[in-house]
C-alpha cells in the first residue's frame, strides 16, 4: 500500500535545454540530494567513497543521453538514491547503484572497479552487467524466463544484485513514457509477470505496489486512469470518512498513554482493479479502498504487548470481524513482515482494514527484510536464508524445464504461508496447497519416502492431505514403503518432486538391470540377430525411448511380445531387400513422414482404391469431408472439402474433384494440428500434455509453444485416428485451468499445397 504519487510530468527531448552550465549545476543538486539520503551511513571514509563513485560515474556517461535528452547520469543517480531511500541499501549498494550501468555501456571494466572498490562491488556489478546482456540479447519469451532464472541465480551470490536490480527497473518505470509504445508494453508486462512479484517476495512492498501500477498504466491505460480518477472524484469525502472514525481511537490511545501515528492510506491502483476483477464488482462497490495503519513509538520489548493493546482498544469502539484477524507479529512471513490485521465495522456499516505494528515493524514493512538487516546490521536474517536456498534448491535441481520452473518460482512468490504443528508442538511454515506428504520431506528426506500417511488431529488422513493452517500432524511411516508416480501429483515442492523423481529412476534402472536377461532369452527365440541395432529397432517399432525400457517393461511383464515379434519380422524382410507393403502393418506414426495407408481412401460410389496422398495444408483425417484432387501424371491430392486451397484450385483450375470417402477399420494415426490459446497459468503446459499423453494416450509429434505477456499460444501437432478422437481431445484441452481457446489448426491463407 502506498501512496500513488502523481509523477512529475518527464522532460522531453524539446523541453530538455539546459545550456552546458546549468547541466553541471543540475547534475550537483542531484548528487547533493542523493547524499542527504545516505546521511545515516554517511561518515567520512563512505562520504569519499560515494564520491569517487559518481565521479568515475560522471565521467564514464559523460557523452551518453537518456532518450529524454537529459544527462544519462541522472539514471545511476536516481537508482542510487532507491537503492538507499526505498530499499534502505547502505554504502557498498550506493556505489555498486551508481556505477550498474558503467561496464555495460562504457568502456570501464570490472578491474579498473575491483582496484578503486574492491571486490565486493565488482562481484555485484558483474551481476548487474550480466542481467542486463541477458535482457538486452534475446526478445524470445522463453529465453527470458531462462534469463530470469539465470538472473535469480545471483541471489545466492549477493542479494543486493537483485535489490538494485529492481531499483533501475523502478526507475525505469517511472520514466517509461520517454519510450516507444511496443518497448513499452514489454517492459511494463515482464514488470507485472517477474518483478512485482519479487519485490512482494523480498518484502519491498511499496516498491511491488508501484510497479503493479504503473505496469497497469502502460496495460490498461484506460482503467488505470478511470480508477485514478475515481479516487480523486472521492478523496474528499474518504477523508472526511477516515478523520471520523480515527478520532476516537486517537482519544483511546491518547488516554491509554499510547504514543502513536494514525493514518488512512489509499490501497493501490492495482490492488482495487484486483478485487473488482475477482469479486466483477463496479469501483463504486469496493468498500475498502483504503486502509488505517497504527505505528506505534514503542520500544522492542513492548511492541507485541502494545500492540495488542491497541487491537483491544480498537475493538472496544468498532465491532471487528473475527474471520479477518491476522497475527504477523507472533508468527511473522516469511519475508520479515510484522504486523497486526484485523477489519472492523466503521460507521455506515463499511468494513475498515486497519494495521497495527511498530516503528520497527513498519521501517521493515516499507523496506524489505533484506535490506534493513542483512545489509544495516550485518546479521544474517534466518527466514531470509531459508527462502533464499530454497530458490537456490529449484535453480540447481537440473530436472527442472525452464517453464515448469517459472511456474514453481511464481507458485512460491505468490503462495499464501499456512503454519502446521508436530506431535511436539514445533512450527512449521509451509506454502498453501502443501500436503501431508510435503510435510514429511520438509521434516526429513528419508520420512518422505517412507511416508504412508498422517494424523491430523489424531485423525488418520492419506498422503495426499492438503494441511490447513493450525493442523498439528504426525507423520507415519513404514520401513517397507516405496515412493510410487503417483506421487509427483500430490507433491507441491521442488526438492521433495526431485527426489521423488530420482527414486522412481533408481526403481526403473534396478528393474532394467533385472530384466535385460528375462528379454535376451525370450528375444533368441524369434531371432538370431540380437546386436544394438535390432534392439534400437524394437524400442522404436514399440515406441519407446531407449532399448532399458524393453528391459524394464519385460521385467514387470508389460511388454507386447507379439509387437515385438513384428518389428523383428520386419528387420528380417527389409534386411533381404523386400519393402513390407504398407497395408500389412498399420504401423505407428514415426518421425516426420506422414503415416499413409493406401487403400484407406476410396472413391465415393465404387471401391475402386487409388494412391494418393494428404494435402500437407489441411491435415484431413478420418470422419473429415474429403474431396480427391487428382495431380497431373501422379497420384490424387486428398483435401478436406473446406479446404481454402482445394476450393481455390476447384474454381480456377478446372480440375476435375473426386468426391471421395474413408475406408474405416484400418487402424492408422494421422497427424493433426491444433492450437491453443489462454492465459499463461501455472501448470498449463503440463495439464495440456496429461490430457495428450496420459487420458487420451496420442502420440505427440510436436509442440511449440509462445508465451509472451502472460498469453500463452501453442501449436501442438498430434497422430490421431479420426475426427471423433479429434473432437474428444478438443473438448478436454478445453477444461484445462487457464486454457480459453482450443481449436484445430485451418489454414486461412491458401497456399501452395
Ligand atoms: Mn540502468
Amino acid at each position: 500500500m502506498y501512496f500513488y504519487k502523481v509523477q512529475k510530468p518527464t522532460l522531453t527531448v524539446s523541453s530538455w535545454n539546459l545550456t552546458p552550465d546549468e547541466e553541471i549545476k543540475e547534475i550537483a543538486k542531484r548528487y547533493r540530494s542523493l547524499l542527504k539520503t545516505c546521511r545515516p551511513f554517511l561518515d567520512k571514509a563512505n562520504r569519499k567513497l560515494i564520491r569517487r563513485a559518481f565521479e568515475i560515474a560522471v565521467d564514464a556517461h559523460k557523452d551518453m543521453r537518456r532518450r529524454s535528452g537529459e544527462p544519462y547520469i541522472f539514471h545511476p543517480i536516481e537508482v542510487a538514491r532507491i537503492t538507499a531511500e526505498e530499499i534502505g541499501l547502505g554504502t557498498t549498494g550506493v556505489i555498486a547503484a551508481l556505477l550498474h550501468d558503467t561496464v555495460e555501456d562504457t568502456g570501464l571494466t570490472l578491474g579498473e572497479i575491483e582496484n578503486e572498490f574492491g571486490n565486493v562491488v565488482a562481484r555485484i556489478i558483474d551481476g548487474l552487467t550480466k542481467i542486463s546482456g541477458l535482457y538486452n540479447k534475446s526478445s524470445d519469451s522463453t529465453q527470458q524466463l531462462e534469463n530470469f532464472r539465470k538472473m535469480l541465480l545471483t541471489l545466492a551470490d549477493d542479494i543486493r544484485v537483485i535489490l538494485i536490480k529492481l531499483a533501475d527497473r523502478l526507475h525505469n518505470m517511472r520514466t517509461l513514457d520517454n519510450m516507444p509504445s511496443d518497448k513499452q508494453l514489454k517492459i511494463a508486462h515482464e514488470t507485472s509477470y517477474l518483478f512485482a512479484p519479487l519485490a512482494h517476495r523480498l518484502g519491498l512492498y511499496n516498491i511491488k505496489s508501484e510497479l503493479e501500477d504503473l505496469a497497469l498504466k502502460y496495460i490498461e491505460p484506460e482503467t488505470f486512469r478511470s480508477i485514478v480518477r475515481k479516487l480523486q472524484e472521492t478523496k474528499s469525502k474518504r477523508d472526511r470518512y477516515i478523520r471520523d472514525f480515527i478520532e476516537p481511537l486517537h482519544k483511546k490511545l491518547t488516554e491509554a498513554g499510547l504514543q502513536a501515528e494514525i493514518k488512512g492510506r489509499p490501497k493501490s491502483i492495482s490492488s482495487i482493479l484486483h478485487k473488482m476483477k475477482k469479486q466483477n464488482i463496479e469501483f463504486e462497490e469496493v468498500y475498502d479502498l483504503f486502509a488505517i495503519r497504527i505505528i506505534l513509538d514503542s520500544p522492542p520489548s513492548l511492541e507485541k504487548t502494545d500492540c495488542w493493546q491497541v487491537y483491544a482498544l480498537i475493538t472496544d469502539q468498532y465491532q471487528p470481524n473475527p474471520n479477518r484477524l491476522r497475527d504477523w507479529i507472533s508468527t511473522p512471513k516469511i519475508n520479515g513482515y510484522e504486523s497486526l490485521h484485523t477489519t472492523v465495522m466503521g460507521p455506515e456499516g463499511k468494513w475498515v482494514e486497519i494495521q497495527i505494528r511498530s516503528r520497527r515493524m513498519n521501517a521493515v514493512a516499507e523496506k524489505g527484510l533484506a535490506a534493513h538487516w542483512k545489509y544495516k546490521d550485518q546479521d544474517g536474517d534466518p527466514a531470509l536464508d531459508a527462502w533464499i536456498s530454497k530458490v537456490r534448491e529449484m535453480l540447481e535441481s537440473p530436472q527442472h524445464n525452464t517453464m515448469e520452473f517459472m511456474d514453481e518460482f511464481k507458485l512460491q512468490l505468490y503462495s499464501k504461508e499456512i503454519f502446521v504443528f508436530t506431535p511436539k508442538g514445533h512450527l512449521l511454515k509451509m506454502s498453501a496447497g502443501s500436503t501431508a506428504l510435503d510435510m514429511a520431506f520438509e521434516i526429513h528426506t528419508e520420512l518422505g519416502l517412507k511416508c504412508i500417511g498422517a494424523k491430523v488431529h489424531h485423525k488418520l488422513v492419506p498422503l495426499s492431505y492438503v494441511l490447513k493452517n493450525g493442523d498439528q500432524v504426525e507423520i507415519l511411516s513404514s520401513k517397507i514403503q516405496e515412493p510410487g508416480p503417483d506421487w509427483l501429483d500430490f507433491l507441491t515442492t521442488a526438492k521433495a518432486k526431485n527426489r521423488v523423481r530420482q527414486h522412481l529412476r533408481d526403481q526403473r534402472r534396478k528393474l532394467a538391470e533385472k530384466g535385460q536377461n528375462k528379454f535376451l532369452d525370450k528375444l533368441q527365440t524369434m531371432t538370431t540377430e540380437v546386436g544394438e541395432d535390432m534392439l534400437h529397432r524394437i524400442a522404436f517399432h514399440l515406441g519407446l525411448p531407449s532399448v532399458s525400457d524393453l528391459y524394464y517393461l519385460s521385467e514387470i511383464n508389460k511388454i507386447n511380445w507379439s509387437e515385438v515379434q513384428q518389428a523383428v519380422r520386419r528387420k528380417y524382410r527389409k534386411s533381404n531387400g523386400d519393402t513390407l507393403p504398407a497395408e500389412a502393418s498399420p504401423e505407428r506414426p514415426n518421425g516426420d513422414a506422414l503415416v499413409i495407408n493406401h487403400p484407406s481412401v476410396w472413391m465415393d460410389g465404387s471401391d475402386r482404391e487409388f494412391r494418393y496422398s494428404l494435402a500437407p495444408c489441411c491435415n484431413p483425417i478420418p470422419g473429415d469431408e474429403i474431396v480427391g484432387i487428382p495431380q497431373p501424371g501422379s497420384e490424387m491430392l486428398v483435401h478436406r472439402q473446406n479446404c481454402l486451397n482445394a476450393a481455390l484450385t476447384h474454381s480456377t483450375a478446372h480440375h476435375r474433384t473426386i468426391r471421395t470417402r474413408w475406408n474405416k477399420g484400418a487402424r492408422v494415426a494421422f497427424l493433426t494440428g491444433i492450437q491453443l490459446r489462454g492465459v499463461d497459468d501455472k501448470g498449463i503446459i503440463s495439464g495440456i500434455s496429461r490430457v495428450i499423453t496420459e487420458e487420451m494416450q496420442l502420440n505427440m509429434r510436436s509442440i511449440s509453444v509462445l508465451s509472451e505477456d502472460g498469453i500463452f499460444e501453442g501449436q501442438i501437432m498430434v497422430y490421431l485416428e479420426d475426427t471423433q478422437v479429434l473432437q474428444d481431445l478438443l473438448r478436454r484441452l478445453r477444461k484445462v485451468k487457464g486454457v480459453h481457446k482450443v481449436d484445430r489448426i485451418e489454414k486461412s491463407t491458401p497456399n501452395e499445397a
